[in-house]
């Protein structure tokens, strides 16, 4: 049997949070529709957060309205606070990200108030989720969790610390964010077989920047730890805008790529994939998009999905 690797595109978030080209929502919906066809069953769709702070997803309830039309599929929406949750759930949407950050300095810049006060907010979301009485999934994402470049290295247990808190509050899975590419792959696999004692049936997922052209070799290391889940964006597209120095995830061809390759099953059409990226191409000609194997193409004995 084949291991299965989820990977989730979180281009349509990350992606476009330093960009300044505005995506219209049809655009971003052909997108959507685009990567499901090549095989995606899970997509950050947006984020609710005050659209004067990031006018890219002004249209946050209507991403999550028409995406939640598509059939086997879940769209996800980042969240930084109750105000943002309330916004989503009455939204309709299924599987909300929180995010918090284990530097307290960029905990402070991305959401104004300390980790332990963003804890708090943690767990008024899940009672929320549950007063109002709809299954709403709940991830815990751990930014700058392998490094800051506002406060440098990071304590191991503290981040283990937070993933606990938020495990024991009803997170349905913990991701481990390296924010501003600052992970190396022995760190990678330390920290994430630490967190594996502690996740029981939840989900580990990882999402990793290439600022430092770490990133896929951050994959295999997370993978050898037992992560099966792995956020990437297509071209990749993406950086935070309250972290100095960040700049793109890992792309998701070039993920797919080397996961297919190694024997893992994506369930991704990479043809179709890069069909997206040219789709990508067309509406963001501004931008320069990353990526290798849309330059290289894919060896002739290679496998692709
Ligand atoms: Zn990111």
């Amino acid at each position: 049997m084949t291991d299965k690797v989820a990977i989730r595109e979180v281009g349509l978030r990350d992606g476009l949070q330093l960009i300044t080209t505005q995506l219209s929502t049809e655009q971003k919906l052909i997108w959507v529709e685009k990567q499901i066809k090549a095989g995606f069953r899970e997509m950050e769709v947006t984020s609710f957060v005050p659209p004067k702070l990031l006018p890219q997803f002004s249209d946050a309830t209507e991403m999550i309205a028409l995406s939640n039309k598509f059939k086997n599929f879940t769209p996800t929406a980042i969240v930084l606070n109750k105000k943002g949750a309330e916004r989503a759930i009455t939204a309709g949407t299924k599987k909300i990200t929180f995010v918090l950050s284990a530097s307290e300095k960029h905990n402070q810049a991305n959401v104004r108030c300390s980790t332990d006060e963003s804890l708090m907010k943690f767990k008024q979301i899940t009672n929320l989720s549950y007063t109002k009485n709809q299954k709403i999934n709940i991830a815990g994402a751990i930014a700058t969790s392998f490094g800051c470049s506002m406060q440098g290295s990071i304590n191991e247990n503290r981040v283990l610390e937070l993933a606990s808190v938020m495990l024991d509050a009803g997170a349905c899975e913990i991701i481990l964010a390296d924010t501003v590419g600052y992970a190396n792959p022995t760190q990678v696999k330390s920290l994430f077989s630490k967190l594996k004692s502690h996740i029981g049936k939840c989900t580990m997922a990882a999402h990793f920047h290439d600022t430092r052209a770490m990133g896929l070799a951050n994959v295999v290391s997370a993978l050898e730890a037992g992560v099966r889940h792995f956020d990437t964006t297509l071209a990749g597209l993406g950086g935070c805008p309250f972290a100095p120095g960040a700049s793109g995830n890992i792309a998701t061809e070039d993920c797919v790529y080397m996961l297919e390759n190694m024997g893992f099953n994506t369930g991704i059409n990479f043809k179709e994939l890069l069909e997206v990226r040219n789709y990508l191409a067309e509406i963001l000609p501004e931008e320069t998009l990353e990526g290798k194997l849309s330059v290289a193409k894919p060896a002739i004995n290679s496998t692709t999905g």
